[in-house]
């Protein structure tokens, strides 16, 4: 098993090979990923229900990337066939990119630190197969593994949705819903269209919210099935807006959902926990700076400010209060990565990433979004 590289990619999802097929154009051969569980794994654990809210179209022959691709020429629409993928879908789409770029994916080994290197220079990694060390590291760790209740109280009395692998298994009639953004009201319909009524409670009403960015409200898919649902579904459903939930608690064979007025909801069954995951690198967040409880890159290439060489690519990159939450909005910063690598490695790097420019994968502008729904959403969990 190789232990050097002069790239290595922690996580094999969406962040990691992204980048990693960007820098296999700039010609760099000795990149390693590596996954403790294997190319796409975090989509292949989602419960067989679940499904990419953004749509996926092959409109790449008239320059406009669809928009699930990780990479400037493929597309999942015209690879898989489907709109909305589902978790194993999309990692089979992941799995013929790594296969068709030849990437390098070391799986089954986790990484449990990571630390400057010493006199050798670069990033010393921590994993379960020993010690490596990477002259880069890109660290794109994601965060399924990192389900959040933000600061509800009691939330391990509570039922966390991206748990649920069957809802025909949930027994009872009536359940309520913490969380009202994209998990929440996917839970409530899922629940519905079994003939269960729903009581959904959420800070603000975000199932009502327009706006402009796509990310500031339920997608298109999600409201379109909320329709149906509250149309045909034989469950009901009951809209709690600006109650935020604080605390969960069990009393005689039921549970007490105690909203920030005080008020108490009473729920027969296990309260639902629909807010999402966490915000935290995990076990890299201590290799970068913070501020205001997010964390800290650089604008020149998502490099971290307080270990140089470490770079982020994933969900939880933030700049100017933006966050690059979806893959079409975190892709963005593929190219950026791969040519702040290039430049230090002397390598080519303007003609090899200009597919990667003209698809928008090498973006920095970073004005392009501000204001971003996944904010809000981190919020809410926090005040749940
Ligand atoms: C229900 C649902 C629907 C979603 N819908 C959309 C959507 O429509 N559009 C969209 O853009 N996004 C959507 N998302 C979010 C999207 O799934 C994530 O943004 C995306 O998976 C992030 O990609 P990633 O590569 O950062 O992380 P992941 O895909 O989670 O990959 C991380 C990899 O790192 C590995 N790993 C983790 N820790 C370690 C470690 N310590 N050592 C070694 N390996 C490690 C894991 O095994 C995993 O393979 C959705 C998420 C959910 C849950």
């Amino acid at each position: 098993m190789k232990q050097e590289a002069d790239v290595i990619i922690v996580g094999a999802g969406p962040a990691g090979l992204g980048v990693a097929v960007a820098l296999r154009a700039c010609g760099m051969t000795d990149v390693l990923i590596v996954d403790s569980a294997g190319v796409g794994a975090s989509f292949d654990a989602w419960p067989d229900h679940m499904r990419l809210l953004t749509p996926s179209f092959f409109s790449n022959p008239f320059g406009i990337t669809d928009l699930n691709a990780i990479t400037p020429n493929t597309s999942p629409a015209e690879f898989l066939r489907t709109e909305h993928p589902t978790g194993a879908q999309y990692a089979r789409y992941l799995r013929a990119v790594a296969s068709y770029y030849k990437l390098c994916v070391d799986a089954g080994i986790t990484v449990t630190g990571l630390r400057r290197a010493g006199r050798e220079g670069g990033i010393e990694l921590k994993t379960s197969a020993g010690k490596m060390r990477g002259r880069f590291v890109v660290w794109a760790a994601g965060e399924f593994a990192q389900p959040s209740a933000g600061t509800l109280r009691g939330a391990e009395i509570g039922l966390h949705s991206s748990r649920i692998r069957d809802y025909k298994e949930l027994k009872g009639a009536e359940f309520a819903v913490i969380g009202g953004y994209e998990s929440g009201v996917d839970v409530a319909i899922r629940l519905m269209w079994l003939g269960k009524d729903v009581s959904l409670y959420s800070r603000g009403e975000p199932w009502r919210t327009h706006d402009l960015d796509p990310s500031l409200q339920l997608a298109p898919f999600t409201f379109d099935r909320l329709q149906a649902a509250l149309k045909d579904a034989s469950g009901c459903i009951r809209f709690h807006k600006d109650t935020g939930i604080s605390e969960i608690r069990a009393a005689d064979g039921a549970y007490e959902l105690v909203d920030e007025r005080g008020l108490v909801h009473v729920s027969a069954t296990r309260p639902i926990i629909a807010t999402g995951f966490s915000g935290s690198l995990g076990i890299a967040g201590g290799c970068f700076d913070w501020k205001e409880g997010a964390p800290v890159f650089s604008e020149e290439a998502d490099e971290s400010t307080r270990m140089e060489g470490l770079f982020y690519s994933g969900p939880q990159l933030r700049h100017r209060g933006a966050k690059f939450c979806f893959i079409y909005k975190f892709r963005a910063r593929f190219g950026i990565i791969a040519r702040e690598i290039a430049r230090r490695l002397d390598l080519e790097w303007e003609e090899p990433l200009k597919a990667w420019r003209k698809a928008g994968f090498m973006n920095d502008d970073l004005d392009c979004c501000t204001d971003c729904r996944c904010d809000v959403e981190h919020e809410e969990a926090a005040h749940v």
